[in-house]
């Protein structure tokens, strides 16, 4: 069933804060800049807003999806059924407890990862400085336990608030999130709504050397100023997929609009005029030749999202 805005103000209006947009271009709510209309896309103002809806799109059977940064994410080119959560308006950070050589900060699941790397930096709170130059948002990097040189964000999780489809709310210890390497216990129709981090206090000027060190090594090995959704692939075990594809001869290879990175062959970016369907027919092709040269089959890491 499609919503338009009456049938959106008759059902939800009453019980619904924040911003609504129909027919919603999601290339303009990812960082690959790419894909079709979402039927409706909100920002919540408030997590009761969130609840509510929640509950009502369940009743009426339709089907919606949690989004973040839009960072890893593909959205096709026919777009994407039901409604698009945004949680951009949940975006408080604040340290919470002081004690020892500990501290222990509140965020809500909108707010961008490089703020709280920035917290961190800044005040000399150490443990994300591996996060550096990720983007998206809190609640994007729990989905996907993001991560980066040796860290990822479950080292530093003590809970997070997880709204169920069912309208209930409940906390987790992060060890019971079956946190994987680049995956996590949170469902697809699970919404994140805050987490509590642990940091250990050390000398400002420290945080930020290392974190500094880090971004600037990323930023040589990653083209983190072009469209993109970070690494296509998952690497297998014990092996680099960025590796194989360029040793499978890929760098450089491009369908349509979009292209292997000539700086990280597991990045495609998308050089202005890709489509979903290039992207998917690119990763078809790279994984084929993976396949040919090394005898693996690649994984993404991506998600993708939206009609078949
Ligand atoms: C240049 C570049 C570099 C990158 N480098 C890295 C890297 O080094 N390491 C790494 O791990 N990743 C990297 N990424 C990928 C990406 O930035 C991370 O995975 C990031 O954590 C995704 O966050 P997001 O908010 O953008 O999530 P989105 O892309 O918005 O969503 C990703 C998934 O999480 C779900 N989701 C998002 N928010 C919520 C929520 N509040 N509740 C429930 N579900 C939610 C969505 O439904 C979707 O399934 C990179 C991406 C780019 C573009």
């Amino acid at each position: 069933m499609v919503i338009d805005r009456t049938g959106w103000e008759k059902t939800f209006g009453g019980y619904y804060k924040g911003e609504v947009e129909f027919n919603a271009p999601m290339s303009a709510h990812t960082s690959l800049a790419i894909g079709g209309p979402a039927d409706v896309l909100v920002s919540p103002e408030d997590p009761v807003s969130v609840k509510n809806i929640v509950m009502l799109l369940r009743r009426q059977g339709t089907p919606f999806l949690p989004l973040g940064g839009g960072t890893n994410i593909l959205v096709r080119d026919a777009g994407i059924e039901g409604v698009v959560i945004k949680c951009r308006a949940f975006n408080r950070a604040e340290v919470i407890r002081d004690s020892g050589d500990m501290v222990e900060l509140f965020a809500e699941a909108g707010v961008p990862l490089q703020k709280l790397v920035n917290l961190c930096r800044e005040k000399g709170f150490a443990g994300m400085e591996g996060l550096t130059g990720i983007p998206g948002t809190l609640g994007g990097a729990i989905c996907g336990n993001a991560g980066s040189y040796g860290c990822e964000i479950r080292d530093v999780l003590i809970s997070v608030v997880i709204l169920r489809s069912d309208g209930a709310l409940e906390r987790y210890d992060a060890d019971d999130l079956g946190f994987g390497y680049r995956t996590s216990g949170v469902l697809p129709d699970d919404i994140v709504l805050s987490a509590n981090l642990k940091l250990k206090k050390d000398d400002a000027a420290a945080v930020a050397a290392r974190t500094d060190d880090f971004f600037t090594r990323k930023k040589s090995a990653q083209p983190i100023r072009e469209r993109s959704a970070g690494c296509v692939f998952r690497n297998p075990e014990g092996m680099s997929a960025g590796r194989m594809i360029d040793e499978a001869g890929c760098k450089g290879m491009h369908i349509g609009g979009i292209e292997v990175s000539g700086l990280h062959a597991n990045f495609f970016v998308n050089r202005g005029e890709g489509t979903a369907a290039d992207y998917l027919a690119l990763m078809e092709a790279v994984s084929k030749k993976v396949r040919e040269r090394f005898g693996v089959t690649l994984d993404p890491e991506i998600r993708v999202a939206g009609r078949g």
